[in-house]
């Protein structure tokens, strides 16, 4: 199983379930929101090789957060994985728009000049200006879009640009999603639950619940059982990591 995208820090029982997480062996990215955050969280995987931790600066965080910036160049070099970044165009954002498309260009090029890392963007309401400053910094790294929500349009775009795709169980509940997804090479995707934020009947989504995920992919792809699903995954994730060295 994996969770590309997850926010292990944020679940009242955050020590429960990374323990659920080990005893399950799924592979997990644990993506943070403040680069103050990172210190802490990425104990939570200290010892343990399911767990990476992602140095993040949440958009919708960017115009209470964007000094913390210094302290994301100081831990950046400690990580091959950042997250979650990238810019949020819905209204309640928009007047820190410039701020955060400042920060979210600062870690690119940050990134960029430490190497490349494979980030877990965000992109809600914004996907063409996340694309422009993923275009304008091409050596940043490998992009995987976290619950990508634009157009065919931009999907064909994205992927040009050598755009990844975490997928979640909601995004393939949707009609509109789920023929996107049909468009992603399998070669590209991997699955993740975006909880405790997301929610599945009502609960935080939880990293096992990825399950459910990997079983509308099966549907999707129709040729193919959950089992197969799961190795096409396995081996998207060993080509990821390989991608990228420190
Ligand atoms: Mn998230």
């Amino acid at each position: 199983m994996i969770d590309f995208h997850v926010h292990l820090d944020l679940y009242p029982n955050s020590e429960a379930v990374v323990n659920e997480v080990i005893k399950r062996r799924i592979h997990t990215l644990s993506v943070t929101t403040t680069p103050s955050a990172w210190e802490g969280t990425s104990k939570i995987a200290t010892s343990n090789a399911y767990i990476k931790t992602a140095l993040g600066l949440h958009p919708q965080l960017a115009h209470e957060r964007f000094s913390e910036l210094a302290l994301f160049d100081t831990y950046l070099p400690d990580t091959m994985y950042v997250g979650e970044i990238g810019l949020d165009g819905g209204l309640e954002f928009k007047n820190y728009w410039q701020i955060q498309t400042m920060v979210f260009d600062h870690i690119l090029a940050a990134c960029q000049i430490n190497g490349g890392r494979i980030m877990s963007i965000h992109s809600r309401r914004a996907v063409s200006r996340v694309l422009d400053s993923l275009d304008k910094f091409q050596y940043a790294g490998v992009p995987v879009l976290h619950w990508f929500a634009g157009s065919k349009r931009e999907l064909s775009r994205a992927i040009d640009l050598g755009c990844w795709f975490s997928i979640n169980s909601a995004m393939l509940i949707s009609e509109r999603s789920r023929s996107l997804i049909q468009e992603i090479p399998r070669s590209k995707i991997l699955t993740e639950t975006d909880g405790p934020f997301a929610k599945i009947n009502g609960s935080s989504a939880k990293p096992w619940d990825v399950t459910l995920a990997v079983e509308y992919i099966a549907k999707l792809w129709s040729d193919i059982s959950p089992e197969e699903v799961s190795y096409v995954l396995s081996s998207n994730l060993k080509s990821l990591n390989s991608s990228i060295t420190l």
